[in-house]
């Protein structure tokens, strides 16, 4: 069997804390059904600028290259603000995603039934919420060029544009993912005023014949930000992309209660992956046992079943989480029993348990 390269970065603040939990999800399951996972571990953000004076040190950048996925905890944090841009801990991410191609963005938005009560909405509204945000990642507005300031700094220009080349391989990865769940694909783009979002359109529409199996609409960014919070369970799948995916995931992220629960995926086409919690580094409850591991967890979950196909794997993860929250435990961000709240290293413990 070929062997399965998984590099660990564990990052700053509670990064370390909540991916050492992800790794013993992982090494337990490597172990018990024999996965072939051989996992490395390195340094990035922060505590790589202080070992090597770079956020993203050379050797790191080729441990990735050369591993099939990566579980990143997160970057950042108080001590590192005020270095220039080109140090900060948050570019080791950008540089990742711009050497590994990084293009499309998975963010699953999933509310457990056990914790509807930690929604901003009414549970109703969000109880069995399951829709999955689908970001391009690598284009848009936020690389486009030109972009600067004026010489006289009274204006600044940024620049949209998407070539259809990169609009077509965000909508396959959309479509697939589409034909995986519940086969309903919503694209959302600004076709009403900007002709990048036109193009956007028709190329998703020309696309739409070779997946007849998934219903395809289009929606206006606007609308769709208001149908997110008015009646979000309409959604199965939503393709967009690099800004409006920016903003809408944020949105999506709150219908699920506690940021400590969603986890992410950034692909390539070569089905390598960084895989990382939404949420950062968290310098106000780090070191204190406090942070909720289960967004890391579950991101070795999305690894499993996106990177390497181990779909039975990655349910067994999901299941077992499922399993600790109906028993009615919980993490410090959640809504619940005081006495059933566990420290983030006891939660990490209370799922391998379930998956054993
Ligand atoms: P944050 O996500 O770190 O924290 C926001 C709030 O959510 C805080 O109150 C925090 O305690 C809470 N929180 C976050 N994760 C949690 C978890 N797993 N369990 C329980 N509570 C959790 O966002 P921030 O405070 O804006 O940023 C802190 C640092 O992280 C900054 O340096 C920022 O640049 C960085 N950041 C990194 C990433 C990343 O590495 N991908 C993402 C976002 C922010």
């Amino acid at each position: 069997m070929k062997s399965r390269e998984v590099l660990f970065l564990p990052g700053d603040g509670i990064g370390p804390e909540v991916s050492n939990e992800a790794r013993k999800v992982l090494e337990y399951l490597n172990d018990a059904q024999d996965l072939g996972i051989n996992i490395s571990q390195s340094v990035v953000g922060g505590c790589a600028y202080e070992e090597f004076g770079k956020p993203l040190p050379e050797a790191t950048l080729e441990a990735a290259k050369k591993s099939d996925a990566i579980l990143l905890g997160a970057v950042g944090g108080p001590a590192w603000d005020n270095l220039q841009y080109d140090l900060r801990p948050e570019r080791a991410l950008l540089g990742l995603r711009s050497e590994l191609d990084l293009f499309a963005n998975l963010r699953p938005a999933i509310l457990s039934k056990y914790l509807s009560d930690s929604s901003s909405l009414k549970s109703e509204k969000v109880l069995d919420l399951d829709l999955l945000i689908i970001r391009e990642l690598t284009g848009g507005i936020y690389f486009g060029e030109p972009r600067g300031t004026s010489d006289s700094n009274q204006s600044a220009f940024n620049t949209m544009v998407y070539s259809r080349d990169e609009i077509e391989r965000i909508g396959r990865v959309a479509f697939e993912a589409a034909q995986k769940r519940n086969k309903h694909l919503c694209s959302v783009d600004k076709a009403n005023v900007l002709e990048v979002s036109v193009l956007w359109r028709e190329v998703i529409s020309k696309l739409a014949s070779e997946y007849p199996d998934v219903h395809l609409s289009h929606m206006l960014v606007d609308n769709a930000a208001m149908q997110l919070v008015r009646e979000p369970k309409q959604f199965d799948v939503i393709v967009t992309g690099n800004l409006f995916g920016d903003i809408l995931s944020d949105i999506a992220a709150m219908l699920t209660g506690s940021i400590g629960m969603l986890p992410s995926a950034s692909l390539n086409s070569k089905n390598q992956g960084l895989y990382e919690p939404v949420h950062g580094s968290a310098p106000d409850i780090s070191g204190k046992g406090l942070a909720n591991p289960i967004a890391a967890i579950l991101s070795v979950a999305m690894m499993l079943k996106y990177s390497f196909s181990l779909n039975k794997a990655s349910s067994a993860i999901e299941n077992a989480i499922q399993e600790v929250l109906s028993e009615g435990y919980i993490t410090h961000d959640l809504e619940g029993d005081d006495n059933k709240k566990l420290s983030t290293s006891d939660m990490g413990n209370k799922i391998i348990e379930k998956l054993i």
